[in-house]
C-alpha cells in the first residue's frame, strides 16, 4: 500500500515541477505572441552573450542599418565582458536576462533554479538597467516550479520567439537567412544567437545570416522595434 501512497507523491511532485512549468509556459508564450502579433513590428533577439567575438559584429551591422535589438544576456559572460554589455545599452539597444549560468530549467535542482534568477538580477542591476519589469528569457525556453515562483516574485516579463532558424547548429548563414526570411511578417520574434557556437563557425553563420535578414526587412520596408517598445505599446 505504501508503494501506491509514494508513487502518487512522486506524480504528483513530478507535475508540480516540470508539468506546471509546461503548462503556464504555453499560456505566457501564447499571451506573448498575441501581443506581438497586434503590433505592426518585428522583433531582432539575441541570446546567449556577450561574446567579445560576435556581439561587436552584430553590433556594428545593427548600427550600419539602424536596427535596434534586444539582447538576452547570460550572468556569467556579462561579468566576464561587462563593457560589451555597457556597450549594447549605450547604443540603444535593450538588455534582458538569460539567466546566470544558462543551466536547463529541467535539469536544475530547485534550489539554482531560484539562485539563477537572484544572481542575474545583481548582474542587471550593476548594469544599472533600471526600466521595468525586467525581460527575461528562459534558457532553453523551459520551465519549472520553482522558476516561476521566482519570475513572478521577482516581477519578470517572461519573453519568447515564433522564428527559430537555430543558427548556432546551421553551417550556411543564408539557410539561417532564407528560413526567417520564408516566415518574416508583422509580429515576427526572431531568435538568433550571439554567443553560442555549437556549428564552429565563431558567429560568422549569425552575422552572415543578420546582415541578409536585414536587407530583407529594408526592402520590405519593415519596421523593427525593441521588445519593450512593443509591450509598452500595447499596455
Ligand atoms: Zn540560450
Amino acid at each position: 500500500m505504501w508503494q501506491i501512497a509514494l508513487l502518487i507523491i512522486v506524480i504528483i511532485v513530478v507535475f508540480l515541477y516540470f508539468g506546471l512549468g509546461v503548462v503556464v509556459k504555453f499560456y505566457l508564450r501564447w499571451r506573448f505572441l498575441a501581443v506581438m502579433a497586434s503590433s505592426e513590428r518585428i522583433c531582432l533577439t539575441f541570446d546567449d552573450g556577450p561574446d567579445d567575438k560576435i556581439t561587436p559584429q552584430i553590433l556594428e551591422l545593427l548600427s550600419e542599418y539602424g536596427a535596434k535589438a534586444t539582447f538576452f544576456v547570460v550572468g556569467e559572460k556579462v561579468e566576464q565582458h561587462p563593457q560589451l554589455a555597457r556597450r549594447i545599452v549605450e547604443m540603444g539597444h535593450e538588455i534582458g536576462e538569460h539567466g546566470y549560468r544558462h543551466l536547463h530549467p529541467w535539469k536544475s535542482s530547485p534550489l539554482n533554479s531560484s539562485a539563477e534568477v537572484v544572481k542575474a538580477r545583481r548582474i542587471i542591476d550593476k548594469l544599472g538597467v533600471t526600466k521595468k519589469p525586467i525581460l527575461y528569457r528562459p534558457p532553453y525556453g523551459k520551465l519549472n516550479f520553482l522558476l516561476l515562483i521566482s519570475l513572478w516574485d521577482q516581477r519578470r516579463q517572461v519573453v519568447f520567439w515564433n522564428i527559430d532558424p537555430k543558427d548556432y547548429q546551421q553551417q550556411s548563414g543564408q539557410k539561417v537567412a532564407q528560413f526567417v526570411i520564408d516566415r518574416l511578417a508583422p509580429g515576427s520574434v526572431i531568435l538568433l544567437h550571439d554567443g553560442r557556437t555549437g556549428n564552429g563557425s565563431q558567429g560568422s553563420v549569425t552575422v552572415t545570416a543578420l546582415q541578409s535578414i536585414l536587407e530583407e526587412i529594408k526592402r520590405r520596408e519593415l519596421h523593427l522595434a525593441t521588445v519593450r517598445e512593443l509591450l509598452e505599446k500595447s499596455a
